[in-house]
This record gives C-alpha cells, sequence and structure tokens, in this order.
C-alpha cells in the first residue's frame, strides 16, 4: 500500500496556482489573417518557457485538425471553433498554465463570450481568470501584401469563400488590453511589450 498520499479534496485555483508557483491566464490573440498572430504567439511561448513558465499555445494547426476538425468557416461553425477553444484556452489557464491562443477571432459577441466564460468563476473560493486580449492590429492591403500562404490572393481570385478582411467581416478590438502594430513593430518588441505588462500586472513573476 502507498503511503504518505496528501488527500486535498478540490483544490481551489488559487491553491493550484500556489503548488504550481504560476498563475495561470490566457493570451487571446486576434487579428487578420497574415497579421502576425501566430509568429508573435510562437515566440511569446518560447520566451516564457525559457523564463521557466508553463505555457501552451493552441493553433490552427493543433486545433482545427483535432478538436475542431468537424468546423468549416461559416459563421456558425466559426462561433463554435471560438467557443471550443475559449473552453480549452480556460482549462489550460484553470491548471495554472499560460494558455496562449491564436486565431483569427473576427466577432466581437465570440471573443466577448470567451472573455465572460474566464470572468465566471466554479466556485465562490475561486476568483477570475485573467484573460488578455492582444489585437495584433494591420490593415488589409498591408497583410495582402505579405500573404505568407497566398491565401489573399485565393481569396480575391474567389477559390476561398468567406475570407475574412476580403469577403467576411472582422470586428476591431475596441478595448483590447493590448495593441501591437504589426508593421513597424519587430517581433521581438512585441513580446517584449507583452512580457511588461504581464510583469506590470504581476501575473509574472520573472
Ligand atoms: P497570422 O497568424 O496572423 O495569420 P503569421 O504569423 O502566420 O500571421 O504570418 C505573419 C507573417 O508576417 C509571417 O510571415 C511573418 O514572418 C511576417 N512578419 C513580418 N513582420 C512581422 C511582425 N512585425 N510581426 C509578426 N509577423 C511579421
Amino acid at each position: 500500500m502507498a503511503t504518505n498520499i496528501t488527500w486535498h479534496p478540490g483544490l481551489t485555483r488559487k491553491e493550484r496556482n500556489e503548488f504550481r508557483k504560476q498563475k495561470g491566464f490566457t493570451i487571446w490573440f486576434t487579428g487578420l489573417s497574415a497579421s502576425g498572430k501566430s509568429t508573435i504567439a510562437t515566440a511569446l511561448e518560447q520566451h516564457l518557457l525559457h523564463l521557466g513558465l508553463a505555457a501552451y499555445r493552441l493553433d490552427g494547426d493543433n486545433v482545427r485538425f483535432g478538436l475542431n476538425k468537424d468546423l468549416g468557416f461559416s459563421e456558425k461553425d466559426r462561433n463554435e471553433n471560438i467557443r471550443r477553444i475559449g473552453e480549452v484556452a480556460k482549462l489550460f489557464a484553470d491548471s495554472s498554465t499560460i494558455a496562449i491562443t491564436s486565431f483569427i477571432s473576427p466577432y466581437k459577441a465570440d471573443r466577448q463570450s470567451a472573455r465572460d466564460l474566464h470572468a465566471a468563476s466554479q466556485s465562490a473560493e475561486d476568483e477570475a481568470i485573467p484573460f488578455i486580449e492582444v489585437y495584433v492590429q494591420i490593415a488589409v492591403e498591408d497583410a495582402e501584401k505579405r500573404d505568407p500562404k497566398g491565401l489573399y490572393k485565393k481569396a480575391r481570385a474567389g477559390v476561398i469563400p468567406e475570407f475574412t478582411g476580403i469577403s467576411a467581416p472582422y470586428d476591431e478590438p475596441e478595448n483590447p488590453e493590448i495593441l501591437i502594430k504589426s508593421v513597424e513593430t519587430p517581433v521581438e518588441q512585441a513580446v517584449a511589450q507583452i512580457t511588461k505588462y504581464l510583469q506590470d500586472k504581476g501575473l509574472i513573476n520573472v
């Protein structure tokens, strides 16, 4: 029989954070395709890992091909895509990990739902999980000049229907916690800007 087992029924989030010596929260990137969300999110994840923090990035590759492979790009499917991502990010954050999401998330209402979800506590002792919206801002013309995956070209040719910024809407965030002006902000500077915000808010202590 195993000995020395500590049994603590139902740890609170605060207790979990104390055991893990780190706060869990969600960094939610939003912006047009090719604005630089994935590039900055990947660099940020690496930076946080180097600082010794647990961080994990949810992006199109690990979500669209797995959890959400049944979803397309209609408004309804985009809503459901973001709803599930919000739920999963919240679980990661609840486990004292820094969840980083990099999805266009074009609809304001969907981003608000993800935010509300993080604010809703499971129990009376639990505080809200911090939700940091990072808007990677770029003009459509500039994103189109980058076009690393040739998606804008295909959208203009009508090969991809419902493409955000061309044939589907993007609701600009009005009050994001962090605004990154993509064209004039090098990736390292964007990472430094986000890291400073996290330090200033006491979300990370390194
Ligand atoms: P998204 O995830 O928003 O679709 P990506 O990160 O996949 O965007 O692509 C952005 C492209 O723009 C990449 O090829 C990247 O190298 C390039 N890029 C140029 N300048 C920047 C910058 N300041 N920040 C982020 N990406 C940049």
